[in-house]
């Protein structure tokens, strides 16, 4: 037997969270069984641990969206007991258990060998939301990013928090937009040389066009805040769609996408290929810096996670959270 944190779903429709055990034998199939040492805390993570969002469809239910260890047994040709490895994405601690006990059990394919660099902590200190403001980095590369300002919204937050400090280290000047003006601090320490308040972003559209001011963004909140960002790029610039921290309608013209050419990117983080993983995974190693990752993180316990929770909902969460399964 050992520790999870397991959901339970009552003949009312409420959920409840509390660490308890599991055996080996419960855990979902898959070639390979992993000990596992750290996972953290998503947005996503709040939604399983709580209600479910939809996301849950079967009780009892063991959530972590991201979980890195060491390999204990394994049927896969790719992986053999001791290699290190992490995890992130393919609805693992959603539609199947996942990180947030001290063993989990997955396809070989869902795997990623922990990047050279790298331990196990700092992979989750980095998890889904590093994970996905890399892709977002390097989606705003492919395309090219302009000379000025790049915008990072919800920078506060797990995805915003990383890539703004990876943007900087990369050269970038970094404007950070946080409805917390007690973390502006937290943000420019990342590296952000300036800081707009939400407000200024959160009116809905009144003029499809505004100043050409960003050279960028990477953008966790979407809503009327995404719809804004669209009309303030530079001409030919591009935004990174990563998230809906604050909602996921888009109130926008297609006027800044006609006259200015700027380009509205997708980021999905879940269903990313293997190599893309691979690249993505390299390059957090290698860009991003380790002393500004361990300045955004907070160590937990999985008895901390069913406040964590609640609190990753309500935006109270600041960085990004470490959680030691043993
Ligand atoms: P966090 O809660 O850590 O960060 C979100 C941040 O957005 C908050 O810290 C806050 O930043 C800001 N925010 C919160 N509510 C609002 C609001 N109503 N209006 C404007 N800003 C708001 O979450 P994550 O960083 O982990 O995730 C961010 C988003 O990205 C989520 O929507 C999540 O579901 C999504 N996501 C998508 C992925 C993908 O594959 N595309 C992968 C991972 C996450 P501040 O306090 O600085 O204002």
């Amino acid at each position: 037997m050992f520790k999870a944190l397991i959901v339970e779903k009552n003949d009312e429709g409420k959920t409840s969270a509390a660490v308890g055990e599991i055996s080996e034998d419960q855990l979902p199939e898959g070639e390979v069984l992993v000990a596992v040492e750290y996972s953290t805390v998503n947005y996503k993570d709040g939604l399983c641990i709580g209600p479910g969002g939809g996301l849950v469809r079967n009780y009892p239910h063991v959530p972590g969206i991201d979980f890195s260890g060491t390999v204990e047994a394994s049927d896969d040709a790719r992986y053999k007991p001791g290699d290190k490895v992490v995890l992130t994405g393919w609805r693992v601690g959603e539609n199947r258990w996942g990180g947030y006990a001290q063993k989990a059990r997955v396809k070989a394919d869902m795997l990623v060998p922990l990047p050279e660099g790298l331990s196990t902590k700092q992979a989750m200190a980095v998890g889904t939301a590093g994970f996905t403001a890399m892709l977002a980095v390097m989606a705003l590369e492919d395309h090219g990013i302009k000379d000025g300002p790049v915008l990072v919204t919800g920078a506060a937050g797990g995805v915003g928090s990383v890539a703004t400090a990876i943007l900087a280290n990369l050269g970038h000047q970094v404007a950070g937009v946080t409805g917390r003006p007690d973390s502006s601090d937290y943000i420019t320490s990342l590296g952000a040389t300036q800081i707009v308040a939400r407000e200024e972003l959160s009116e809905t559209v009144k003029r499809p066009l505004e100043s050409e001011t960003w050279g960028g963004c990477v953008d966790a909140v979407g809503g009327a805040m995404l719809a804004r960002v669209l009309g303030q790029l530079q001409y030919g610039a591009s935004v990174a769609a990563i998230g809906l921290a604050g909602g996921a309608n888009l109130p926008a013209t297609v006027v800044p996408f006609l006259l200015r050419g700027v380009n509205l990117l997708g980021i999905d983080s879940v269903m990313q290929p293997y190599d893309n993983r691979l690249r993505a995974w390299q390059r957090i190693a290698k860009d991003l810096p380790m002393d500004k990752l361990e300045a955004m993180v907070k160590p937990a316990t999985l008895d901390d996670l069913p406040q964590l929770g609640a609190d990753i909902l309500q935006g109270q969460v600041q960085g990004r959270v470490v959680v030691d399964v043993n």
